[in-house]
């Protein structure tokens, strides 16, 4: 069986080929195109690419395409990709304005394309589907929280790969086939005592924080929509509500221009004064930019204070997993991070964390009673895996 993952851009398109074959997985191929113009055609580059490079012979070898959806109205988990469904995904377009729309185009140009090919999607929120009520809830009159206020948490994707891939690597199969079968029976596979307590933080363009229990999400930093929790690239992370109102106010800003600032212009990309790539700020804070210092400064802190609350909610961890762009690649930010933690007994080990980039490895010191990990991400696998599992359950 081959199911391809696309990963959906307003100008980019990737994706990874993924065989499943006599129990086992393989990544067959995997590509993609930046600043793409025109769409449909970049969908044919990308199937020409496959045959291409020999990963298959015809459209036809292709038997389901997976996309990682963001968000949809009264729909979760991992679905047909139906006219409803797209329907649901549109009425929050203003949740994900930056990711609902050019999925829902390009799911209606990949349907045209590949009319014979099911196409599913694994929405992003649904690894948090049995967190606990209150770390779902916001405090809002029972009318909002009816039409759809509430904390859903993203990255579902990620950080369940991380759930699975973390426990595997700390020991405990047991927890790896729970996180594994989630989607399937909502954590009901039996796990051995004691309990596996995991804290992943996915830093990258989008950044958050998960608390794992038991390979089970109790919760994740971004709230209602990918634009909260901790700072992104160029989206503002957490902001008391009635700061809209009052900016919009006194700068005259109407509700559009108002959001397009926190879409756009805030996060890392507001607080340096114009970088949103880290790489860029921790250049400009080693030269002695204050503001880019103060970026790294906001980033580190509200990371810290999401481990915080995992740290309890979980009553202390056994692993603090890096992961995504900047947990792969950025020893800097994972060290500020990680600083003055010793009384959690969590200590990184310095050599381990430098050399540390974009592979699988334990950065903690050898007398760390926290093991902290850095683990590539792989949302791609997990839509894949869970795409093929409603195949199986429709053959
Ligand atoms: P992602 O959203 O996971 O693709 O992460 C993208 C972000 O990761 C970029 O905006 C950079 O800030 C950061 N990043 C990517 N590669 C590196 C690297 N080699 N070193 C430090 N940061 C990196």
């Amino acid at each position: 069986m081959r199911i391809l993952v696309a990963n959906l851009g307003s100008t980019s398109l990737k994706w990874r080929l993924f065989r499943f074959a006599d129990g086992g997985e393989e990544l067959l191929h995997k590509g993609g195109f930046e600043r793409v113009a025109d769409y449909p055609r970049a969908i044919d580059d990308c199937l020409a690419a496959l045959r291409r490079g020999g990963a298959i012979e015809t459209e036809a070898d292709v038997d389901a395409v997976g996309f990682k959806t963001i968000i949809a109205r009264g729909v979760d988990g991992c679905v047909r990709l139906t006219d409803p469904v797209l329907a649901a995904m549109e009425a929050y377009n203003g949740l994900a304005p930056a990711h609902n729309p050019p999925y829902i185009t390009g799911i209606r140009l990949f349907a045209r394309r590949m009319p014979r090919t099911p196409l599913f999607g694994l929405f992003e929120t649904a690894f948090y589907q049995w967190a606990p009520e209150a770390a779902k809830r916001y405090a809002v009159p029972d009318d909002w929280h009816q039409r759809g206020v509430r904390r859903w948490g993203f990255h579902g994707a990620s950080h369940k790969y991380i759930a699975e891939r973390s426990a595997q690597l700390l020991g405990r199969d047991d927890v790896a086939r729970r996180a594994r079968n989630l989607y399937l029976d909502g954590g009901t596979t039996p796990v051995r005592t004691p309990d596996l307590r995991v804290i992943s933080c996915h830093l990258g363009g989008s950044s958050s924080v998960t608390g794992i229990l038991n390979g089970v999400g109790v919760g994740n930093s971004l709230g209602m929509s990918p634009q909260s929790g901790l700072p992104h690239n160029n989206r503002v992370g957490d902001l008391d509500p009635f700061a809209l109102g009052y900016v919009m106010r006194s700068a005259g800003l109407s509700l559009d221009q108002a959001e397009t600032a926190l879409c756009q212009a805030s996060g890392l990309m507001g607080l340096s004064g114009g970088d949103n790539d880290i790489r860029d700020i921790e250049s400009r804070a080693a030269e002695g930019n204050a503001r880019a210092r103060l970026a790294l400064d906001v980033l580190i802190h509200e990371a810290r204070r999401w481990i915080g609350g995992y740290y309890l909610q979980l009553n202390a961890i056994d692993a603090l997993v890096f992961t995504a762009g900047i947990g792969e690649n950025d020893p800097l930010v994972r060290d500020g991070i990680c600083r003055n933690l010793d009384q959690l007994g969590l200590l990184l080990d310095p050599a381990l964390n430098q050399s540390a980039r974009g592979r699988e490895t334990v950065i903690s010191a050898p007398e760390s009673r926290v093991r902290v990990l850095v683990i590539p991400a792989n949302e791609e696998l997990v839509v894949a895996r869970e795409v093929k599992r409603q195949l199986d359950a429709a053959a």
